[in-house]
């Protein structure tokens, strides 16, 4: 008999998570929108994980992986595929708990992301160009001993991101919607998890772009299904979420109530607004949640509550996106 693993992750595991990292991670702050709040006619709050160590919120779910190994696992050290941020969140998670780390990539990972890892610590093989690719390397790492974590559907990686879930109860208890980017599904998947185990009525709206939303044409077809990868201001929302996926894609249909997709504009429009109006730099994953409301996607009803999930962006990308001029990321002019 093959006995399937439960793939909902629920408060327990969090609350558990939450007591393992606490120690490690930034509470990071929750900060009213003036500009936001006025033009929506609800209160609307940021919550500032770009903010967290390692530049966005990957390190929860990391450190959270990483301090739950066993005394061998930890000895053979830890491998993943990344395209920037979870790598970062390992690297950084694996310095501070004296785990060795290898990280694997594609060729086509901006050189700021890998310089990033490497500066915390961890070893880069850059293999093939694509995820799938630098996937075959980590297989034979992890057939030699090593322990691979992915970026989202891994059950600890889930219940550290919903961490964040927590803090938000705590920092806006009359909270009605969220709005949570949305790649693989892990941040919302443990957001989603923490906040309607306690508050049920919550709606959780999540964010992706409209060039390469997997998880979206995934719900569309109502399995998981590949899309082609596309270069996006959003980079760290790109990459599959695993045609064998087991925990995110069944979370997200059962506990997102919508999702929402961005035009580059739009995220260009949301890095921009960070900045001028909230004095926040992010990248463009982290700003989709801004981008969503300035573009009028997301009718609210109540308190809301946007996460800034990551701020590595190439500053000099940034500093033309501010400016106003053309960014020219996706072919499409600014
Ligand atoms: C990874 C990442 C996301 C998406 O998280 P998933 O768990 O894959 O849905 C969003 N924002 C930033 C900055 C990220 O690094």
């Amino acid at each position: 008999m093959i006995v399937r693993p439960d793939p909902f992750i629920a408060i327990g595991e969090i609350e558990t998570a939450q007591r393992r990292i606490g120690a490690h991670i930034r509470v990071t702050p929750v900060e009213r929108s003036g500009s936001l709040s006025e033009r929506s006619g609800v209160p609307v709050a940021l919550k500032l994980e770009h903010h967290q160590h390692s530049g966005s919120f990957k390190f929860r779910g990391a450190t959270n992986a990483v301090l739950n190994l066993d005394e061998a696992q930890r000895r053979a050290g830890v491998v993943a595929v990344s395209t920037g941020n979870h790598g970062r969140g390992l690297a950084r998670a694996c310095a501070m708990a004296g785990v060795r780390c290898t990280i694997a990539m594609s060729s086509l990972v901006p050189q700021n992301k890998i310089d990033a890892i490497r500066g915390e610590g961890a070893e880069v093989l850059i293999h093939g160009r694509s995820q799938d690719e630098a996937q075959i390397e980590v297989d034979r790492l992890v057939a030699g001993g090593m322990t691979m974590i992915p970026p989202f559907d891994h059950r600890d990686v889930i219940a550290g991101q919903g961490t964040l879930g927590l803090e938000i109860l705590d920092a806006m208890p009359d909270v009605a919607t969220v709005l949570v980017q949305l790649s693989g599904g892990g941040l919302i998947c443990g957001v989603a998890a923490a906040i309607k185990a306690r508050r049920p009525g919550v709606r959780i709206v999540g964010v992706s772009m409209e060039r390469g939303a997997a998880m979206h044409a995934s719900l569309a077809a109502g399995r998981p299904v590949e899309v082609p990868e596309l270069p996006t201001l959003a980079d760290s929302l790109g990459g599959g979420i695993g045609l064998a996926n087991v925990h995110t894609f069944a979370m997200v249909k059962a506990l997102v109530d919508d999702v929402v997709l961005l035009t580059e504009r739009e995220i260009a429009d949301g890095i921009a607004h960070a900045y001028w109006q909230e004095r926040q730099i992010v990248e463009g994953s982290g700003a989709v949640g801004l981008g969503a409301l300035l573009a009028g996607k997301v009718a609210l009803d109540g308190p809301t509550m946007l996460i800034l999930s990551g701020g590595n962006i190439d500053m000099g990308l940034h500093y033309r996106i501010v400016s106003g001029e053309d960014f020219d990321v996706a072919g499409e002019a600014a």
